[in-house]
């Protein structure tokens, strides 16, 4: 191997789980670099509102996640945010490839979440920031006292049309079940609002326009139904993606195969948060992936 700056642990994403294994591994005294592609804080820090993190009754998530950065940097985690390119089991080490320089590591934490889910119709690349957003409280504001489109049924979108009813003059919500996915208090908040129209059992079919986007057309029960929208926000989930590293176990979905002890099929190679297969995928048990990757990591690393 080359001159590449050696750690104990090399984790790789920012996020809520990643945040937590760098807090845990550098308690335990061991150096620790976060390698993040983008800004710290994972997809949380769309979210306005969180009422389900515990000791917050309302958290925005960007000031939850300031919070836990600046307690990892105190702590001494070191970041860099670069684009990982490749993760290659060595010997006894990996080397991680970025963009912007290369690290070695004796263990490696993969923490990387997961990213938006297209609808993967024609021009929806094209019309990418220009009527088609895939985050509400990102872009909401561009669509002040405008008609918009929500995509979705699950918490995201069930927010995100709660969000834009306060500053768009209409909201589309279309969802292709005849059920809402999301329950409760977003669900119940968003029959306060009059300018939300709902329409279930519906599935968009096309993006229309010429430079940007002007209309959708929907397929309903009663047949293609065309609303003219200024924009559309795509909130229909998420899909893991590591394409980094070859030889990791996933299941049909993608996500990486690892029970509730956080270590895939490559020793020394453990996985947090929402790219692990698991059944609830949320800050509270990415925060805890974090914790038992850190964990079992300084266990891998006593041994090694
Ligand atoms: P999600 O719960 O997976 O919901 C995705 C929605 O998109 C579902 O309604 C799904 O329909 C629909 N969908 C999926 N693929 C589609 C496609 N190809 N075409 C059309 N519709 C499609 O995703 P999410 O809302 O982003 O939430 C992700 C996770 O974060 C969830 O665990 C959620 O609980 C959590 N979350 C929590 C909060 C909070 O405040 N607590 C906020 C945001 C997110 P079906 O219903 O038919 O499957």
């Amino acid at each position: 191997m080359g001159d590449e700056e050696m750690y104990d642990i090399v984790i790789i994403g920012a996020g809520i789980a990643g945040l937590t294994a760098s807090i845990y591994a550098r308690r335990a005294g061991k150096k620790v670099l976060i390698v993040e592609a983008s800004s710290y804080g994972g997809q949380i820090i769309n979210s306005p509102n969180i009422e389900n993190f515990p000791s917050y009754d309302n958290v925005s998530g960007i000031d939850l996640m300031r919070k836990t950065y600046r307690q990892a940097e105190r702590l001494g985690v070191e970041f860099v945010f670069n684009k990982v390119l490749k993760v290659e089991k060595k010997e006894t080490t990996f080397l991680i490839v970025t963009d912007d320089g290369d690290f070695e590591a004796n263990a490696v934490i993969l923490a990387s979440g997961t990213q938006n889910r297209r609808i993967g119709l024609e021009h929806e690349s094209e019309f990418m920031s220009r009527g088609v957003s895939y985050c509400a409280t990102c872009d909401g504001a561009l669509y002040k006292d405008k008609v918009v489109a929500v995509y979705g049924g699950g918490y995201t979108a069930v927010s995100g049309a709660c969000y834009l009813a306060d500053i768009c003059q209409h909201v589309y919500l279309i969802h292709r079940r005849n059920k809402l996915r999301a329950v409760g208090m977003p669900v119940e908040r968003l029959k306060d609002f009059k300018n939300v129209e709902t329409q279930l059992s519906s599935t968009i079919v096309k993006l229309n326009g010429e430079d940007k986007l002007e209309s959708i057309t929907l397929a309903t029960p009663e047949g293609e139904k065309t609303l003219p929208v200024d924009a559309l926000f795509v909130t229909i989930g998420r899909e893991p993606n590591v394409n980094f590293i070859e030889g990791l176990e996933k299941d049909d979905d993608g996500y990486i195969v690892a029970g509730e002890d956080c270590k895939t099929n490559i020793p020394g190679l453990f996985v947090a948060g929402d790219i692990r297969t698991k059944k609830l995928r949320q800050l509270v048990t990415a925060a805890s992936d974090g914790a038992v990757a850190a964990t079992e990591a300084l266990e891998y690393l006593q041994g090694a």
